[in-house]
């Protein structure tokens, strides 16, 4: 139900666990034991501390809901972890990725970062660009 949200966290640099197998209670055990806070649309948590309830149905709503409570440093949001496995990438060298981006991609960018978990390359202007616009149209 969070996935987006999930994704974009990760994408600002927050160190964003997700995990739709765990149940409410087993997801917040591990929030409590990892120091997290557990973000849940679930009504029944709402008063649990350690948990901020999100009253948005959407995305946008749901991240200006978390910024607010729990606003971190962006400066490196982009480039920074993986959004779909949340592990930290390593920035790699233009040359490494020539045959693993469109040729277009590797034109126009300088930047370029791997997640060597999963294999996937991010790389500067247009995602940044594009979370920089989101970021915007949300008002954050
Ligand atoms: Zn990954």
């Amino acid at each position: 139900m969070l996935a987006r949200l999930a994704r974009w966290l990760r994408l600002l640099g927050a160190d964003t666990l997700y995990d739709p197998a765990l149940g409410g209670a087993a997801m917040l055990a591990r929030a409590r034991a990892e120091g997290r806070v557990m973000l849940t649309r679930d009504k029944r948590l709402r008063t649990a501390p350690d948990v901020l309830y999100l009253e948005s149905n959407d995305f946008r709503g749901q991240l200006r809901e978390v910024m607010r409570r729990y606003p971190f440093d962006r400066s490196k949001a982009g480039l920074s972890r993986c959004s779909r496995c949340n592990c930290m990438l390593v920035e790699v060298g233009r040359e490494a990725v020539v045959r693993r981006v469109p040729a277009f991609v590797y034109a126009s960018n300088e930047r370029f970062a791997e997640c060597l978990e999963c294999g996937r390359i991010y790389w500067g202007a247009s995602h940044v660009e594009r979370m920089k616009r989101e970021m915007e149209r949300i008002g954050l």
